[in-house]
């Protein structure tokens, strides 16, 4: 894979980045392969695909900046643990995993462990949104029980397991506006610490899944596809008036309101200022319309680096940002669901329910 800049980071950046290389392991004897907790985690598919596609690849340096944050806490935490025979940082540990007659080696590095408490921490850069939203809950879980699993056939037991998560756009004016925002910038995340049996149990199923010929293909949750909303909307108002799971759901609040449209399907790309679209309608101002928006499946539209080698999501139509990050500045458009010619500039009403007033449609 290259790292490469297009956004003219300046040098030294730019090398400690091409610097910032993971250690992934190496393989135990007798073993098939090895897989760490984070391929584990990683969709079959994306890694077949890493593996087939690995030279071609390409990743904008700016992109690791974040990472490269995680590499220098874990290197100054790591300077700074008293040396103490309890105390071991940064340790890479293996052992082997029996699945279906075969022994594959797991392989982890383990960030802090105090063996007289048994307690392991986990230090992690990331968004105030990934703490809200506990999103990742399930990945972490089984990473840090992977990592006591590993210890244990190292003859450590480690009962309690915490991530250290370090909030990187933490805002003091934000935690006093409510109790809901973390309230201070480094929020810590208990683990529960499952039985040896049951994290084993979970190896062997995702060596199972990965090992499947061909790959399956991702699912929804790998793609972190969150679904679609229905949008109702009032020309002149920069945001959404409301936001709902259903159209049924929307329809319940916009009951007694002029509807001027409904059912209207629209496809736009990630980064897109939906108040942009009202141009498009042809209505007057105060008039609503609602809007269906459609899923995104954000891994495969912005973070998989294989994306553009990969035929499920040509066939799914995806939408790529061009840029690595943030919006890229791309014209929405309107697109009849029925047709999806990205000419059309037309909405379609078809999909229009009985239900609440309609006039005038496009
Ligand atoms: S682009 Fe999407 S579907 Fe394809 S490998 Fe990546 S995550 Fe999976």
């Amino acid at each position: 894979m290259k790292i490469v800049d297009t956004f003219g980071l300046p040098d030294g950046l730019l090398a400690a980045i091409r610097n910032d290389q993971y250690n992934v392991g190496e393989k135990l004897e007798g073993t098939e392969g090895i897989y760490s907790p984070s391929s584990l985690n990683t969709p079959p598919q994306v890694r077949q695909l890493t593996r087939e596609h690995y030279d071609e690849l390409e990743e904008e340096a700016v992109t690791r900046v974040w990472s490269m944050f995680g590499t220098a806490i874990h290197n100054e935490i790591e300077r700074a643990t008293t040396g103490s025979d309890d105390e071991i940082a940064e340790e890479r540990l293996f052992a082997k995993l029996e699945v279906d007659g075969k022994f594959w080696t797991i392989s982890g590095m383990l960030d802090n462990i105090n063996k007289r408490a048994g307690k392991l921490d986990d230090w992690k850069v990331t968004s105030v949104w990934t703490v809200m939203r506990m999103d990742r809950l399930p990945e972490w879980s089984t990473q840090l029980n992977v990592y006591r699993w590993l210890a244990h056939m190292n003859g450590i037991e480690l009962d309690t397991l915490t991530i250290n998560a370090i909030l990187r756009d933490w805002s003091w004016r934000e935690s006093t506006k409510s109790d809901k925002y973390p309230q201070t910038m480094v929020f810590k995340v208990d683990i529960r610490a499952m039985p040896h049996e049951e994290i084993e149990e979970f190896m062997r199923e995702r060596i199972r899944i990965h090992q499947q010929d061909p790959v399956p293909e991702c699912t929804p949750e790998d793609q972190w596809y969150g679904g679609s909303k229905w949008v109702l909307r009032k020309i002149g108002n920069k945001r959404a008036v409301k936001t709902e799971d259903t159209m049924d759901g929307l329809l319940t609040y916009v009951e007694g309101k002029k509807i001027v449209a409904l059912g209207t399907m629209l496809q736009a790309p990630f980064g897109t200022h939906e108040a942009e679209l009202d141009e498009l309608t042809g209505l007057s101002k105060g008039d609503y319309y609602v809007i269906e928006r459609p899923g995104e499946r954000i891994r495969c539209a912005r973070y998989c680096s294989v994306a553009r080698f990969c035929p499920q999501a040509k066939r799914e139509g995806t939408i790529f940002t061009e840029k690595a990050y943030g919006r890229n500045n791309q014209k929405p458009s309107l697109v009849p669901h029925e047709t999806n010619s990205s000419s059309a500039t037309r909405i379609s009403t078809k999909s229009a329910p009985s239900a609440g007033k309609r006039e005038a449609p496009f």
